[in-house]
């Protein structure tokens, strides 16, 4: 069994009042002593510094949300790899639909970012998944499989392989796939990454995220090639969160 990766990604949601969650979850982390997860929480770039703060002396990790491909220069507004290392973070969330949907973002941009991610020394969390048009039209695998394959860089070196499963209709709807379309899925990606990478394939976390909630993560948890997940609005709220950190 791989260990698993329950990561929260709070979006564009927090300010300073938010980091008592932080907080809290390190308490509820230190009460239940062994989790046999690693935990991550990644708040939006203005709460990172102050979160990993508040994180230090628990199991806790931070992470940030998008990086540029870029590590310094002329891009305002953007935020680079190491930028978000020298603030506290180990992993950083690429390629989220929400990026490739609002900013334009192809695998091909997501791959660069991935690669500085990995050059800062971060981890990338690689998002992929398909819309409610695709997976209707029957060709979900064929996207994802494309998805995959042109936004992961071509070696990770020693660093873990981590690609998050987020069908986009599924993301804040409510609505999930089913058990065996998920499993089906994250089969396929298995399939793709261990022709790939091979014994690094094998070793990938495969998040699934889209709606995953207290109720269901055991579910989805239990899923064969579902090594965690990758929680959007259930993450906000520290003892949510925790409900599905102790389901895995
Ligand atoms: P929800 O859990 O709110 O559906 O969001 C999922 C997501 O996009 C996490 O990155």
């Amino acid at each position: 069994r791989l260990r698993p990766l329950i990561a929260g990604n709070w979006k564009m949601n927090g300010t300073s009042a938010a980091l008592e969650q932080i907080a809290r979850l390190k308490t509820l982390l230190g009460e239940a002593g062994n989790i046999d997860s690693d935990v991550l929480v990644c708040p939006p770039a203005t709460l990172l510094e102050r979160a990993s703060q508040r994180a230090q002396g628990s199991a806790l990790r931070i992470g940030g949300q998008d990086c540029h491909a870029n590590p310094s220069g002329a891009h305002t507004g953007d935020v680079s790899a190491s930028m978000l290392l020298d603030a506290g973070a180990s992993h950083v969330i690429v390629g989220h639909s929400e990026r490739r949907a609002d900013h334009g973002e192809t695998s091909e941009t997501v791959r660069a970012k991935a690669a500085a991610a990995l050059a800062a020394g971060l981890v990338p969390i690689i998002c992929v998944g398909e819309t409610e048009a695709e997976r209707l039209a029957g060709t979900a695998n064929q996207v994802v499989g494309e998805q995959v394959k042109f936004s992961l860089p071509e070696t990770f070196g020693e660093t873990p392989i981590i690609v998050a499963y987020e069908p986009v209709w599924a993301i804040g709807t409510g609505r999930t796939p089913t058990i065996d379309d998920i499993a089906q899925m994250h089969a396929h990606m298995r399939q793709l990454l261990v022709a790939r990478f091979g014994k690094a394939g094998e070793a990938a976390l495969l998040l699934y995220g889209g709606s995953v909630k207290p109720s269901n993560a055991e579910e989805i948890l239990r899923t064969p090639n579902v090594n965690g997940a990758l929680v959007g609005g259930a993450s906000l709220l520290a003892d949510d969160f925790f409900s599905i950190i102790v389901a895995a």
